[in-house]
């Protein structure tokens, strides 16, 4: 709708799944909710002063969605159900050809906005496949498997697991949690919106964009803790060893759930539920490594066994995939994944030399600890507008960023990447076996928005229609 707004009507969507959503679509677990306040976690041109809370549920999250996409005309653009199953750069035509699941399709531009966290991750672990019972992960959850009176094993301890532990806590027989390595949590601090509230959010706009400010700023104080200015992380450390301290009494489970790794490194849990439901008395947090997976149950390395009915796999996304398993192809024939052997890349996350008219919407490298990926997005929207205008202005029909100007740009992001926390010794989701990393933005949030507001001179080469046609 952005684009919309900004004079290019001629928009179609392609979504391979049945409704608009993306992650709020498919993560229908138990306890599933945002963990960015929903007064950044919005559009910043569609401001919902209802939120019912100050972190929305992900139905909420969902509803919104696709009430915004209703009432911008989204919805009359978007092909649901429809995969993009190859992109391939034209260079007669200066066009990018598409194949989706329901045939061929020709654009000038090409936007990829597939997420970071669509692939579920199915782990490794020995024997997983001989379970006996129902296997699914977060993303996936099978909403027909009833846990009344089951014993749950659940796989991870990540943000997904530490909503959706405590929601089906009060169902299960039995659940028990394993745990690789434990991250910090620290205080939610959530509570419902008073009727009172909205109103007031209803009727002065300004309150809500005045707690939208004071949100951002807070985050983007937390984004320069964990890159350039790593001597702010101490009030969160402390934070979080307070909530562990006050939460649990079990000296022994409090060894278990504090990390030995630098706060922030993996990504901080917003949670007040997490310990206390670790100290029910139906939930077992197990840190020994997992063995074997049996038809019955779980094997840890200790040679206990676990019985279980039901295993829940809260292990993550393939985050480095980006566009896959689309093939994308450039003008020099190369795919989009040899360019990015051995780690992903693009100029502020968007733009790929070799990859003419095509920008990556919440791509390489603009992950962050903190803020909201909406902002991210909406930030890399008006960098395409930029592009487009330019184009339009110097009426040519081929933009592509300058290798050289690419290739500074990565080194210029390596060197901060490598003084930032998620470097500083963890397993995340952002760093590789390898130590490649392909998700974080190293810099604060105000950086990616002034950085990405306009063209960089000399940054893009365009060229135009007229001269394309002389050549
Ligand atoms: P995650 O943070 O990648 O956590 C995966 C968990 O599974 C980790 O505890 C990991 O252990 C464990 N694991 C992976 N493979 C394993 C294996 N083979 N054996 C045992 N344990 C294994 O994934 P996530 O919890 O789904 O969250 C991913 C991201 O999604 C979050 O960081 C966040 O950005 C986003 N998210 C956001 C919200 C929200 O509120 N907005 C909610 C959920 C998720 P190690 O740590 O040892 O690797």
């Amino acid at each position: 709708m952005l684009l919309v707004r900004a004079g290019y009507p001629d928009v179609t969507i392609f979504e391979r799944g049945e409704r608009l959503g993306g992650v709020w679509a498919h993560n229908t677990y138990p306890g599933a909710a945002c963990d960015v306040p929903s007064h950044l976690y919005e559009f910043s041109f569609e401001p919902n002063p209802r939120w019912s809370r100050r972190y929305a549920p992900q139905t909420e999250i969902q509803q919104y969605v696709e009430a915004v996409a209703r009432r911008h005309g989204v919805l009359d653009r978007a092909r649901t159900g429809t995969e993009v199953t190859r992109a391939h750069w034209d260079e007669q035509r200066a066009k990018w050809q598409l194949q989706t699941s329901s045939g061929s399709f020709e654009a000038d531009i090409l936007l990829t906005a597939c997420g970071q966290l669509s692939i579920p991750k199915a782990p490794t672990i020995n024997g997983l496949e001989s379970f006996a019972g129902p296997v699914f992960h977060t993303a996936e959850w099978d909403h027909d498997v009833d846990l009344a009176g089951k014993r749950v094993a659940v796989i991870g301890t990540g943000c997904s697991a530490i909503q959706t532990v405590p929601a089906i806590q009060p169902l299960a027989e039995q659940i028990d949690v394993y745990q690789r390595s434990p991250g910090w949590t620290m205080p939610k601090m959530d509570f419902a919106y008073s009727d009172r509230a909205k109103r007031l959010f209803e009727r002065f706009p300004a309150v809500q964009r005045l707690d939208r400010m004071a949100t951002f700023a807070f985050m983007d104080i937390g984004a320069a803790a964990m890159t350039g200015q790593r001597w702010l992380l101490a009030p969160f450390r402390a934070a979080g060893r307070r909530q562990i301290n006050k939460a649990i009494n079990d000296s022994d489970l409090r060894a278990t759930v504090t990390p030995t790794d630098e706060i922030g490194c993996k990504r901080i849990m917003l949670t007040d539920e997490w310990y206390p439901t670790l100290e029910k008395p139906n939930v077992e947090l197990v840190d020994t490594r997992i063995q074997q997976v049996t038809p019955a149950g779980i094997r840890s390395e200790d040679g206990t066994e676990r019985p279980a009915d039901v295993i829940v796999l809260a292990t993550g996304f393939e985050s480095h995939a980006f566009v896959a398993p689309m093939e994308v192809i450039g003008a020099d024939g190369q795919t989009l994944a040899e360019e990015w052997d051995p780690v992903a890349r693009a100029y502020l996350g968007l733009s790929v030399p070799g990859f003419p008219n095509m920008f990556l919407l919440y791509g390489p490298n603009t992950n962050g600890g903190t803020g909201s990926v909406i902002y991210v997005i909406e930030a890399g929207v008006a960098h395409v507008i930029a592009a487009l205008d330019e184009l339009e202005r110097r009426n040519a029909d081929r933009i592509e960023i300058r290798r050289e100007r690419a290739d500074a740009f990565n080194r210029e992001l390596r060197t901060a990447l490598a003084g930032t926390v998620w470097h500083a010794g963890c397993t995340n989701w952002y760093v590789d076996e390898n130590g490649n990393d392909a998700s974080q933005w190293p810099w604060m949030w105000s950086a990616y928005r002034r950085r990405t507001r306009q063209l960089e001179p000399g940054a893009y080469e365009l060229k135009a229609r007229m001269l394309e046609r002389a050549e």
